[in-house]
């Protein structure tokens, strides 16, 4: 079973249309596949795919819950707090501030007292939808306002993992946020091949050499993926990726057939015009 990732720095650069794309062109070739939306934060696979989000496992994040009768107000836990999440004023007892608690554990294991309780706040959700028998999807979601949506990330891709195990897929998919950030490294970092997306524009260029910086500093290399090819000259992609040590592995046309299939949510019917430069 192989991890593919695509990802890119720049939002609404085509990752999600990609990785949709390559997931119907290996089913075409008889490969079982399991798609994974990690952009927890504004998933919108299920929307491309035209798929209701089914099957909900709830997502929670441990938190650190006081117990008054054991505290003795030495605020040692706030002083060890990295996140800043508690809160405390000498003689009194900490508080809590569970937007910015990252779950580190610090202070339920630090507190001398053992006044410090582990409780739970449920913080997303992961969905996971039978397409049909070579075809997974799993989608993680996280609630409004959560700040730490790597727990929601870490449990889509744990059970992406599992479903694949299950039915013996050939692939996993990971389609990322947009971003260089912890969600993302923790995607691409597993992955044996990552597609690196952008678009023949200006700010596709620019996001398209910090998303090839990344993944060299994590000792991988990214293909390239040009979405909308053809609106613009493609030499200055080709040379970032030259400078990269990679190569242009595929592009996806701006044609009518792809915006039409992208606006009837059927794109499907489109995967044969992604051209791939890859063998997989
Ligand atoms: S370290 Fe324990 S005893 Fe000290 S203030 Fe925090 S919870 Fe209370
Ligand atoms: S779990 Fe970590 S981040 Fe959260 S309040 Fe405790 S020390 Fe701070």
């Amino acid at each position: 079973m192989k991890f593919l990732a695509s990802t890119g720095t720049k939002g609404g650069v085509g990752k999600s249309t990609f990785a949709i794309l390559l997931t119907y062109k290996l089913i075409s070739k008889g490969k079982k596949v399991v798609l994974c939306d990690c952009d927890v934060e504004c998933p919108n696979d299920h929307l491309l795919l035209n798929r209701k989000l089914s099957n909900k496992t709830k997502v929670y994040q441990p938190i650190p819950k006081l117990d008054k009768r054991k505290c003795r107000k030495c605020g040692i836990c706030a002083e060890k707090c990295r996140s800043n999440a508690i809160f405390w004023i000498p003689g009194g007892y900490p508080k809590f501030i569970h937007d910015l608690c990252n779950s580190c554990g610090v202070c339920w294991h630090i507190c001398p007292f053992g006044a410090i309780k582990v409780s739970k706040k449920e913080i997303g959700e992961v969905y996971s939808v039978k397409i049909d028998k070579n075809f997974w999807f799993i989608s993680g979601k996280s609630k409004p306002n959560v700040e730490e949506t790597t727990p929601i990330v870490n449990e889509a891709k744990r059970k992406a993992i599992d479903v694949a195990k299950k039915i013996n897929a050939d692939y996993i998919i990971f389609d990322t946020a947009a971003g260089i950030h912890c969600n993302v490294v923790h995607i691409l970092r597993e992955s044996d091949m990552i597609f690196a997306v952008t678009e023949p524009t200006p700010l596709g260029l620019h996001d398209l050499k910090i998303s090839l910086e990344l993944a060299k500093k994590l000792g991988k290399k990214a293909l390239v993926i040009i979405n909308k090819s053809g609106i613009g000259s493609e030499k200055r992609i080709q040379r970032i990726a030259k400078k990269y040590k990679t190569y242009i592995a595929g592009k996806i046309p701006y044609s009518k057939d792809v915006l039409d299939a992208y606006v009837k949510r059927d794109l499907k019917n489109v995967h044969e015009l992604l051209k791939l430069k890859v063998g997989l």
